[in-house]
């Protein structure tokens, strides 16, 4: 298993740059990935990127707040941890997902290199649809689209 040396401030927001921060979650999505479904413990991740208990806990809780991961507590060498399971999708959640599309087609989200760390709850992260400059053109273009459209059925 490959072994990043990193800093423990590194999952902390704005000490860090985007692009390291967000190497450094994709790296450890693509570690939880790789241990199957079995999964790793969080300390064993802690380890593998030299992260202290709290910077682990936050970035394993931001992939588990995006669905990415799921996370059981479990006893292990006498000590708590959490064992990290990368989640697959049911089919109850494909098919809820198989909704009306043609008032989000082309938005932008769903092509998004940064959906997975994109929060409208956490006032830290640098992603959010709040300060996403992609949204907002997407929307201007949809609105722009519809107002052209209904200007050639009202002709
Ligand atoms: S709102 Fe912006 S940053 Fe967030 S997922 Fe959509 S395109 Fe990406």
């Amino acid at each position: 298993m490959l072994n990043y040396i990193l800093p423990s401030e590194i999952v902390t927001p704005m000490k860090i740059s985007v692009k390291t921060r967000n190497s450094l979650v994709e790296q450890a999505l693509q570690t939880i990935s790789r241990s199957g479904e079995n999964g790793i413990f969080q300390t064993e991740l802690c380890k593998t990127f030299s992260l202290d208990s709290r910077d682990g806990s936050r970035l394993v809780g931001n992939l588990e707040k995006q669905a990415l991961i799921s996370r059981e507590k479990i006893l292990y060498n006498g000590r708590w941890t959490y064992k990290l399971i990368v989640k697959k999708p049911t089919i109850s959640e494909i098919e809820k997902r198989q909704v009306e599309i043609n008032s989000v087609e082309g938005a932008p989200c769903f092509s998004c290199n940064y959906q997975h760390l994109c929060s409208s709850e956490d006032d830290m992260s640098q992603y959010s649809p709040a300060k996403c400059t992609w949204i907002a053109e997407w929307v201007l273009s949809s609105f722009s689209r519809t107002l052209n459209h209904q200007r050639h059925i009202d002709l």
